[in-house]
């Protein structure tokens, strides 16, 4: 598969294998962290990639950033009413892109986003992670 392009700098994109089971595409150059569509929700344990996607593409501005994989334009959009948060996404895959920085804003803001039902998954994973085996 050829490489990917950073679409902030232009650098070319790794693939990094998380602990978590998701390979991230991630930019060597400027830090920034490609997202497959799916793969925000999966990482950071939400029920879709961006909350109230309605609510913020209908704010969203158009950028010149092409998406690593389809090449399709970036929009960037208010990620929650919650948060000042504002992430990239690509208007034709659903790929989400986060610049260096905007991954642990994600992951305080998923802190509130979260449902408890997801809360308790994470619990239960965690100390699954440590040995603890429900029967
Ligand atoms: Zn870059
Ligand atoms: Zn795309």
């Amino acid at each position: 598969m050829a490489s990917l392009t950073c679409p902030r700098c232009a650098a070319e994109l790794r693939e990094i294998d998380s602990a978590e089971r998701v390979t991230l595409d991630f930019c060597a150059g400027c830090k920034g962290l490609f997202f497959d569509p799916g793969e925000v929700a999966y990482y950071f344990e939400l029920a879709r990639d961006v909350p109230d996607l309605e609510q913020s593409r209908a704010t969203a501005r158009a950028t010149d950033m092409k998406c690593p994989k389809c090449a399709g334009p970036f929009e960037e959009l208010c990620y929650s009413a919650l948060d000042s948060l504002v992430v990239d996404r690509c208007t034709g895959c659903g790929g989400v892109w986060l610049d260096q920085g905007e991954v642990p804003r994600l992951e305080a803001l998923s802190a509130k986003l979260e449902s408890p039902g997801s809360r308790m998954l994470r619990s239960m994973q965690q100390i699954r992670a440590r040995g603890y085996l429900p029967l």
